[in-house]
């Protein structure tokens, strides 16, 4: 391997992850820089770690806090399993070395499996929340409570409708109330009683069209209705 003794070579292996991110004691990362002048696999790896480090460094930190952290402890895990392998298994000094290359690329792959961890919880999307308009409901019938949101989308409002009380298994008809007196039907729900229900009740109505809702029994009744 270049010429390096393998214990250098494996022990540079070790801190790679460590020194891609910028950490490690001046100390440690000075050896891993002297060894990486001298050894081009050693430099090969660094440069596979590099890319996930550079994408580490662009994660906004003040986001840091409202995320999962990686699995605590994942490294000493790593080496207390390495540490058992070897106390349990007396071996020859060949077979022994060879099962320690495969335990350490083990752990390098475990480290750079962290860090894939980290970038992917840290990168990934976070959609804006749909912003929420809340209205009034009227309640027409007994035994009802609910309250409603709508959400302005581009193909029409939806309407977040939330409550108690909706008989079991009674079919309620939602439909949106246009300014010109047109109702466009928006969805149906079964009632389950005094359990809560969440409907997300869609329609083709623009926010900007739309001027109330109703919520419609089997019997055709209004049970529930909102002026916007
Ligand atoms: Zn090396």
């Amino acid at each position: 391997m270049n010429g390096q003794p393998d214990a250098a070579h494996r022990s540079v292996r070790e801190q790679l992850g460590v020194y891609a991110l910028g950490h490690g004691s001046s100390d440690e990362r000075a050896a891993v820089r002297a060894h990486l002048d001298g050894c081009a696999a050693c430099r090969a790896e660094l440069a596979g770690l590099a890319p996930l480090a550079a994408r580490l460094e662009h994660v906004d930190a003040d986001r840091l806090d409202e995320t999962p952290a990686p699995p605590p402890g994942l490294g000493d895990a790593v080496l207390a399993r390495i540490a058992a392998e070897e106390a349990h298994h007396p071996v020859d000094l060949a077979a022994r070395r060879r099962r320690r290359t495969r335990l350490l690329s083990v752990a390098t792959a475990g480290g750079v499996a962290a860090a894939g961890f980290g970038v992917g919880w840290l990168v990934r999307p976070v959609p804006d929340p749909l912003p929420l308009e809340a209205v009034t409901v009227e309640v027409a019938e007994e035994g009802i409570s609910a309250a409603a949101d709508l959400v302005p989308h581009t193909w029409g409002v939806e309407v977040k409708l939330s409550g108690t009380g909706f008989a079991a298994g009674v079919v309620y008809r939602v439909v949106v109330a246009e300014e010109d007196g047109a109702a466009v039907p928006a969805g149906e729900f079964l009632g389950v009683g005094p359990a809560r229900l969440d409907c997300n009740l869609n329609s083709s109505v623009l926010r900007e069209d739309a001027v109330g809702f109703e919520v419609v029994d089997a019997d055709g009744t209004v049970v529930l209705s909102s002026a916007f």
